[in-house]
This record gives C-alpha cells, structure tokens and sequence, in this order.
C-alpha cells in the first residue's frame, strides 16, 4: 500500500516513515503542504495520505479542501493534536476517512490505514479468500491451500492491489507509481520479475496478463 506523509515535524515524520516502511508499507515523506497538494494532483498512484494539519506554506484543511474540489478520491487520514476538535470535525467533513490524535501507537495507525484502504475495496476484514489462496493483510501472510507462502514485501504490495483491485487492469506504470516510494528503487523489467515471481510462489493462473494494458486478477466466476 502506498502512503503519503505530510508532517512538518522532522522527528515524528521520520520515525512514521521508518516505522510503517518496517510494517510493509511504502511511503513517501514530505514537509510542507505545497508539495503534498502538487504530489497528490500529480499521481494518483498513492493510497493514502496521512495529514498532519499545521503545515508550512499551505494549512492541511486547505490542501484537503483542494484536492477534494480537484476530485482526488485519495484516502485522507487526518494527524492533529488532542485539543483541535473543531479541526477534526472541519476535516471529516472535508472529505477526511479518519483521524489520530497525537501521540499515537504507530500499529494502531497502520491497524487504521489498513481498515481504510479495506473499506474502500469493499472488503469488510483483513482477510481474503480466493480460490485456494488466502491472504492476510494485516500480517501480511500468504497460504495456498493451507500452506504457508513467503513473498517480499514488494510482491506482497503488488498482490494486494491486484487482489483488492478484481477484476479490474491494472497497468504496469500504476503497479510502478505503487513501489515508488521504497529505496531500493523499480528497475525497467523488475515488474515483469516480480509478476513471474508470483505466479511461481502463487500458481500461473492467478495473475493474467493483459499485452499492452497490464495484468488482473480475474473475478470468480460464481454462476460456474
Ligand atoms: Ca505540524
């Protein structure tokens, strides 16, 4: 899942960004609300944003209040201090999907991101089912047919958008725009890699390839 933080404060915008990087998120880290508004108009790769309200150079409310007027469907996580009440109810109704209230348990945040980005997809719990292949992900924990599958925190990010994006293509620059944000950096083929990587760990029919589009998980045919 692919996070973007806004938080002004170098200390607890780093330890965010380590410590959700360390739970298999990626995430981007930017300090002023300028750039968070000018990143969020420019990718629509990013899942959600974590927003702190008191920004330099453009106040959190007012970068939500643009990209919400802009259509921006990005899910919205507000960060704000205890006693900023009118601030929370002004930025739910904004369009906001949630708030924290500093300071906060940093599993509790990546509990919350995750039951966002769930409600989005349709997907009522941290469990999912398809065909043999169950997917936990709030572990981040892979079975076929009962069994255990390691995947890299990569592969893990590509099938859990696939998974929560059925039946839908997803092209190969959105699954790029998606591993942004982590150090190691995407090289040209490494999508390609990681796809066949999955289909070895997972089985060969789960991920097809449509040539020129991307690739999908198809939906279960039900009526079969
Ligand atoms: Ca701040």
């Amino acid at each position: 899942m692919r996070v973007l933080l806004a938080e002004d404060d170098k200390s607890l915008g780093q330890g965010i960004s380590d410590g959700l990087q360390k739970l298999g998120f990626c995430v981007d880290w930017l300090q002023d609300g300028l750039s968070i508004e000018h990143a969020i108009m420019n990718d629509d790769g990013i899942d959600i944003l974590i927003l702190d309200l008191g920004l330099p150079r453009k106040d959190g409310l007012d970068v939500l209040k643009t990209i919400r007027a802009a259509d921006k469907s990005v899910s919205v996580l507000i960060l704000t201090a205890r006693d900023a009440v009118e601030q929370r109810i002004a930025g739910l109704d904004l369009g906001a999907d949630d708030y924290m209230l500093k300071p906060f348990d940093l599993h509790e945040l990546a509990a919350r991101l995750r039951a966002i980005v769930r409600r989005k997809s349709g997907f009522t719990q941290a469990l999912l089912s398809y065909g043999d292949l169950q997917v936990n992900l709030s572990e981040h924990s892979v079975k076929v047919q009962g069994q255990q599958v390691n995947l890299s925190h990569i592969e893990f990010a590509i099938l859990e958008h696939l998974l929560t994006h059925i039946g839908q293509v997803v092209s190969k620059q959105r699954i790029e725009s998606l591993l942004y944000g982590w150090s190691e950096g995407v090289e040209s083929n490494a999508i390609e890699v990681h796809i066949h990587h999955l289909r070895k760990k997972l089985g060969k029919e789960l991920i097809k390839t449509l040539r020129g589009l991307g690739y999908m998980v198809p939906k279960i045919n039900t009526d079969a």
